[in-house]
């Protein structure tokens, strides 16, 4: 079987995914010409136990017979998956929204046409159903925005090679910050809406406080699953650990015939039910309704 990658990068992606430190944010800023064969080693064998279930499935697999459970280790490390380490960075815990600023939250797409397999629209679509994943689940209310220089999450787009889908910066406790996200626009990685907005849902995660989680159910595991586009059980309890609150919200109504547009019903924990505009015409010609006006729920 020919090899899916060559050590340096193999190297490479273990460092840039957190598996040469033990969980000390500073051994993980090491640089990476300082590792030895030693650091290698441990690196493997950390990123084997992270991934193991999902490892053992790959090696168990009818169509990679008699694959060692290293080669499948190898093979994981070459799938496509969110750029951001799975270990050694500080996510969660007090670095979530506040709450006084989780009911409006804004999410912008200035160059939206950058990603070439999707048209604008599509794109768009993906990025309104990403947020009312989070909307229906916890006590968020992720509007959009026009203007990328008044919204609180920004998603843009670059070439990135085959493999990462996207990274993004993480929540930092303050209400007064701006979250860059950057998604790849490189030939093929995003071909249809669902996995875009699957993938935005994982992101948008990031941006609200979550690291990455080991259950291959999860929406935050690292590696994304076409069969795993929404925020699951898992997922939620680890928003309801770093301070977010359940919400039980409705179906969203069906999409309005401008499909930029999309209204939501969110209820809050007070018993409150509001209805919330999850996307503006982003064109000069589309002029819509601002999120909110002034930025409220309305
Ligand atoms: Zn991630």
């Amino acid at each position: 079987m020919e090899p899916v990658m060559t050590p340096q990068e193999m190297q490479h992606r273990l460092w840039l995914y957190g598996f040469y430190c033990d969980g000390d944010p500073l051994a993980a800023s090491r640089a990476e010409t300082s590792l030895t064969s030693v650091d290698l080693n441990a690196a493997i064998i950390r990123f084997r136990e992270y991934h193991d279930p999902y490892i053992q499935q790959i090696a168990g697999s009818p169509a990679n017979k008699g694959m060692s459970e290293i080669d499948a280790a190898m093979r994981l490390l070459s799938f496509p998956r969110c750029a951001l380490p799975d270990v050694g960075v500080r996510v969660g815990l007090a670095a979530n929204w506040p709450k006084e600023c989780r009911g409006s939250l804004t999410f912008s797409i200035p160059d939206s046409s950058l990603n070439r397999q999707l048209s604008r629209e599509e794109t768009k679509q993906a990025f309104v159903k990403s947020a009312i994943n989070w909307n229906r689940v916890i006590d968020v209310a992720i509007g959009f925005h026009t203007t990328p220089e008044s919204a609180d999450i920004v998603a843009h787009w670059r070439p990135m090679g085959t493999n990462p889908l996207a990274t993004s910066e993480l929540a930092r406790n303050s209400c007064n910050v701006r979250l860059n996200q950057y998604y790849n626009s490189s030939p093929g990685v995003f071909t249809d809406v669902d996995f875009l907005s699957g993938t935005a849902t994982h992101e948008l995660g990031h941006a609200l406080g979550l690291g990455h989680l080991q259950d291959r159910a999860a929406i935050m595991y690292p590696y994304m699953r076409r069969d795993v586009l929404v925020p699951s059980e898992v997922d939620i309890e680890a928003m309801v650990r770093i301070g977010y609150e359940r919400e039980e919200v409705e179906p969203p109504e069906p999409p309005s015939p401008d499909p930029w547009i999309t209204r939501v019903s969110v209820t809050f924990s007070d018993g409150t039910t509001k209805h919330i505009l999850g996307i503006q015409g982003p064109d000069p010609d589309r002029p819509g309704t601002p999120w909110g006006e002034s930025g409220e729920l309305f």
